[in-house]
């Protein structure tokens, strides 16, 4: 490595004064119109340990990526810089300091986790949101451990946690020597002691691990497991930490806050009170469906009336109390004894009835079809449906709806 990495021992430098020691054209899949550009130091973090590259400029040429590549690390640039060139290096450290709270805040969680059960980190990296004009929505930090975890047992790692972020105990990352790592009891994915970075949470953690840290464990601020299930015999954890957990404290707060209106209840009774709403809409529901069974046994008295007294090959029968489903139980109920069609108008809303129109399949010589065709012309009519039974809408008055049924 030609390129002296100074975010691997100190993460708070965010602009650099470095040299471009060569600057070459790229053939790199996707990135043909840069050049790979290694400098003498920097403060670039490349992709790599589940998170994504720095982001900032070289003078005021953005950087577009950061890949460490055959034990080189390449800035990525669609400017060419001559090799000799002094470059301003400078990085968006609050991405960075975002990315820190995350990433440590999951070191934390799984040293604990280690501690008590000896499970191990099988896969890890930060999920960003972004907004529409590039700039950072949240991050969370996703995890997996390699071993089965309760409810409970989560709750108490993750208070242990926040105490810990609390004690404002040093962070820091060492170098060790392969002789140096041998002594040194850490958590690691691969088995390598070469090259070995170390970060330490004091008394804490310490694991292998390739990107910038945070100073202090109370620079955290805040970690919050938000979603854990059981995958792959093991767990997968979703955690929030500093600003991130700090925004979703305050998404949740304004949003239980409104929930606390619409229920009427006191804080931290939601649930509660949600489900004694529950319960009250399941009664209601039974009551609607018992009057609802009611009401059709009515009106189909008063249909079975209506039918018989009208000499009219069309009973036009307005029932604004009813929905869909009692309109079709009515029409199928009386088509069957009936040489008659019955539409049903219902669920008037100004102008407008839904309708339903049926005929018994004996009854030939009316075709629905042609009826709805008729209804389309002269009721503003919308829908359509068989030779049996048609529904829709029609936008009219009462007057012009019945005067139209007697013209038939
Ligand atoms: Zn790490």
């Amino acid at each position: 490595m030609k390129t002296l990495k100074i975010f691997d021992t100190d993460a708070s430098v965010f602009t650099n004064e470095a040299t471009v020691l060569t600057c070459e054209k790229s053939n790199k899949e996707g990135y043909e119109d840069c050049y790979e550009v290694i400098t003498d130091s920097t403060i670039f973090a490349p992709e790599g340990g589940g998170q994504k590259c720095d982001e900032g400029f070289f003078g005021d040429v953005p950087v577009k990526d950061v890949q460490e590549i055959d034990g080189e690390l390449i800035h990525f640039l669609e400017n060419e810089i001559k090799a000799g060139t002094k470059v301003l290096q400078k990085i968006d450290y609050s991405l960075r300091f975002r990315r820190m709270q995350n990433h440590n805040a999951e070191h934390l969680i799984c040293g604990l986790i280690h501690a008590k059960f000896g499970f191990d980190n099988v896969g890890f990296h930060l999920s960003e949101t972004r907004n529409d004009d590039g700039s950072l929505e949240s991050i969370e930090a996703i995890m997996d451990v390699d071993g089965p975890i309760s409810a409970e047992d989560l709750k108490e790692i993750e208070m242990k946690a926040n105490v810990a972020i609390s004690e404002n105990v040093p962070i820091y990352a060492i170098l060790p020597s392969a002789e140096e790592a041998e002594k040194i009891s850490y958590r690691s994915k691969l088995d390598i002691t070469e090259n070995l970075r170390l970060v330490i949470i004091d008394g804490y953690d310490v694991c292998a691990c390739c990107a910038p840290c945070l100073d202090s464990s109370a620079q955290i601020q805040l970690v919050k497991i938000v979603d854990f299930f059981p995958h792959r015999g093991g767990m997968r954890l979703t955690l929030r930490a500093g600003i991130d957990a700090v925004k979703d404290y305050i998404a949740l707060h304004d949003d239980n806050k409104n929930t606390m209106k619409i229920l009427s209840c006191e804080r931290g009774r939601c649930a509660e009170a949600a489900q004694r709403m529950n319960v009250k809409l399941i009664e209601t529901n039974e009551e609607t469906v018992s009057l609802k069974r009611q009401i059709t046994v009515m009106l189909e008295k008063e249909l079975k009336n209506t039918i018989r007294m009208q000499e009219s090959a069309y009973i036009v029968y307005f029932a604004d109390s009813i929905d869909e489903i009692q309109a079709r139980t009515l029409i199928n109920d009386n088509v069957k004894e009936s040489e008659k069609v019955i539409i049903v108008l219902f669920e008037k809303n100004n102008d407008a009835y839904r309708f339903v129109a049926g005929k018994n399949e004996n009854l030939t010589g009316i075709s629905l079809k042609e009826l709805a065709g008729k209804m389309r012309e002269n009721l503003n009519a919308r829908g359509g449906g068989s030779e049996q039974m048609i529904q829709g809408s029609v936008t009219c008055d009462i007057e012009k709806i019945k005067q139209f049924f007697d013209s038939l």
